[in-house]
């Protein structure tokens, strides 16, 4: 046992060093000027409350982000520095204190302008296939791309909108397909209990159906209920950006993501 634990810390010890030696690699060569992240971060609401060490690793992770993965523009959109730490900022809190190992397995962010037209083939009930049209302000595809629309991380970034920023939705969406399948449960940290984590999560799901489907008003937003994967989304920004009313009306949820996400939730 003794001999475990040496070697595991040995293992973490190590993988701290590597990853404090590739940060000082891409540091050199992708550091964010000091006036761009300033005027960008002082901005962003739901960063707000991160203290100086915080931000410092966010700033950090950022630029692992921004060296790592492509942000780019669709339909002519420009896209400036500015543009990419935004989204790269926000995306980077969710896995502030997870571990950047949370967003392997893809590559591309792209962006419109405004929202955007989707076509997807849904299959009905009796097997028939209908083309649908949907016009989407976010999208998030397994292994795939995440796409934005820039007009609303512009305004979830500079506006306060309990449980609402499109960059920790489609995001989160990334987390939770980590491990090949978007359920609503991502890789859960060690030490946490996946039945714990279905409890509180299928409870809330549960009492959230029926309340939307007996026509209740509610504190959680409906679009929560289309699954358990949009319902892991959709809590994930409230416990970013509203976590009063999560630890409020789903408080077995707001404590799994507590342990999940490790963040004070006092913004
Ligand atoms: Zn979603």
């Amino acid at each position: 046992m003794q001999i475990y634990n040496v070697t595991m810390r040995n293992y973490f010890a190590l993988g701290a060093a590597l990853w404090r030696w590739r940060m000082r690699r891409i540091l050199k060569r992708h550091l964010i000027p000091h006036h761009i992240w300033q005027s960008v971060t002082g901005r962003v609401l739901v960063l707000r409350g991160l203290n100086a060490v915080q931000m410092a690793h966010l700033r950090e992770m950022t630029a692992w982000f921004l060296e790592q993965k492509s942000i780019t523009g669709a339909q002519g959109l420009d896209v400036t520095l500015t543009m990419r730490v935004t989204v790269a900022a926000q995306a980077c809190l969710l896995i502030l204190n997870l571990g950047v190992e949370y967003f392997d397995g893809w590559v591309e962010v792209i962006l419109y302008r405004g929202a955007f037209r989707v076509n997807h083939a849904q299959m009905d009930n009796i097997g028939v296939i209908h083309n649908e049209t949907n016009v989407l302000t976010g999208e998030s595809w397994l292994r795939g791309p995440v796409i934005l629309s820039w007009d609303d991380v512009e305004w979830d970034t500079y506006h306060c909108q309990a449980g609402h920023n499109v960059v920790l939705h489609e995001f989160a969406h990334k987390l939770d397909g980590f491990n090949g399948v978007m359920n609503g449960m991502p890789p859960l940290r060690y030490g946490m209990s996946q039945n714990r984590w279905s409890d509180a999560f299928s409870g809330a799901y549960d009492a959230l159906c029926l309340q939307v489907a007996a026509g209740e008003s509610t504190f959680i937003n409906h679009y929560a209920v289309t699954s358990p994967a949009e319902f892991f989304a959709v809590l994930s920004e409230y416990y970013f950006t509203a976590p009063d009313i999560l630890k409020k009306f789903c408080p077995d949820v707001h404590e799994q993501l507590t342990l999940f996400y490790q963040q004070p939730t006092s913004r």
